[in-house]
């Protein structure tokens, strides 16, 4: 809701600090271009062919825009089918394997991802060979998560307390708070403000993950755009749409769980669809001058994937796994609780499968 506007702009802060990346590193990289190596330049040979890599590229923005809203759709249409009301079994799996989906995204695409630039034979040996940057940033930023996480709970939860008492003075129990006016009716006042609650907790779980989601996202379309090699684009658009599918499955899932009304469903759907074909566009616009390897792309990118990696390691782990696993629906099964174990790795397999591409 609020959220949305802070995370565009973050967003086009981020593309801004990327667009200026060539000018500041030729300012302030000058004394490393003699003893760095050559691919540092960004000209290694191979196969290169403009207006090939460009029509690839044009079909990629098409097929990973369509393939999103795809993956990320598909668990918000499961309400229709009667096997996969949130009451069934197969809805817990089917969350489970979502979950397992992010749990990989941040510890087998981001992490190493942050790893790789930050650890650049392009970057200065000190300071950034002398630290682990990458762990330490991840670290911090799932902290900064917690506190997020706890912060708005508090906030939220007092609030609702607040209207709750005011409420029950009135003696007026029909008119609901914002929050709970879609989900529940109840008597119970402290049940009442219990679904509440867990439902804000979905809800900032779900667009919390986008942020996180959003940056890798941005990532690999960005070194695909500013690509101009048809040999290592080609392969690179089915695997790009594997992954945008199946990560959507994964924010769809936390989506679906939100209970959104139509409207943010829809900019959410939009906003993580467009991310890639976005960050191709933007590589294509900015092909002349972005250079993957340059120092401050190396360090803007690899701090970035450090902080979305804490922040959805600690997501899938605390808000999204442990959360369903210790609930008391898997709890009283041990049989079901088997299931879901193995719909996280089958989600985290798949996912890092695809490590192997993107
Ligand atoms: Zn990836």
């Amino acid at each position: 809701m609020a959220k949305f506007p802070s995370m565009l702009t973050s967003l086009s802060f981020f593309i801004i600090i990327l667009a200026f990346t060539p000018y500041s590193s030729a300012l302030g990289g000058g004394s490393e271009t003699s003893s760095s190596p050559p691919q540092c330049n960004g000209t290694a040979g191979g196969c290169r062919n403009n207006s090939e890599a460009l029509k690839l590229k044009i079909i990629a923005i098409a097929a990973i825009l369509i393939t999103s809203m795809i993956g990320v759709s598909l668990p918000l249409f499961s309400r229709a089918v009667p096997a996969l009301q949130p009451d069934k079994n197969l809805f817990v799996l089917v969350k489970a394997f979502a979950s397992g989906v992010i749990l990989a995204t941040g510890y087998m695409h981001v992490l190493p991802d942050s790893f790789d630039c930050l650890k650049s034979e392009c970057l200065p040996e000190n300071p950034w060979k002398k630290f682990p940057f990458t762990t330490f940033v991840a670290m911090l930023s799932a902290v900064l998560t917690l506190m997020v996480d706890s912060y708005a709970m508090s906030y939220y939860r007092k609030r609702n307390l607040d209207g709750e008492v005011k409420r029950t003075s009135d003696e007026n129990d029909i008119v609901d708070g914002k929050l709970e006016s879609q989900h529940c009716h109840g008597f119970d006042v402290a049940k009442t403000g219990d679904n509440a609650s867990q439902l804000l907790r979905y809800r900032v779980v779900a667009q919390v993950l986008e942020l996180g989601i959003v940056v890798h996202s941005v990532v690999i379309g960005l070194s695909m755009g500013a690509s101009d090699n048809p040999c290592t684009i080609r392969p690179l658009v089915a695997a790009l749409c594997f992954h945008q599918l199946f990560e959507g499955m994964g924010l769809g899932g936390c989506i679906l769980q939100a209970e959104y009304e139509m409207r943010m469903k829809a900019i959410m759907v939009f906003f993580f669809s467009a991310t890639t074909p976005f960050g191709i566009a933007l590589g294509i616009g900015l092909s002349n001058v972005y250079s993957e390897n340059s120092p401050t792309a190396l360090i803007v990118v690899g701090l970035l994937d450090a902080c979305s990696a804490g922040l959805l390691n600690y997501m899938a782990l605390v808000d999204l796994l442990a959360a369903d696993f210790m609930g008391p629906k898997l709890q009283n099964s041990m049989k079901l609780q088997t299931w879901a174990y193995i719909a996280v790795l089958l989600g985290a397999g798949g996912m890092a499968l695809m490590a192997k591409w993107a």
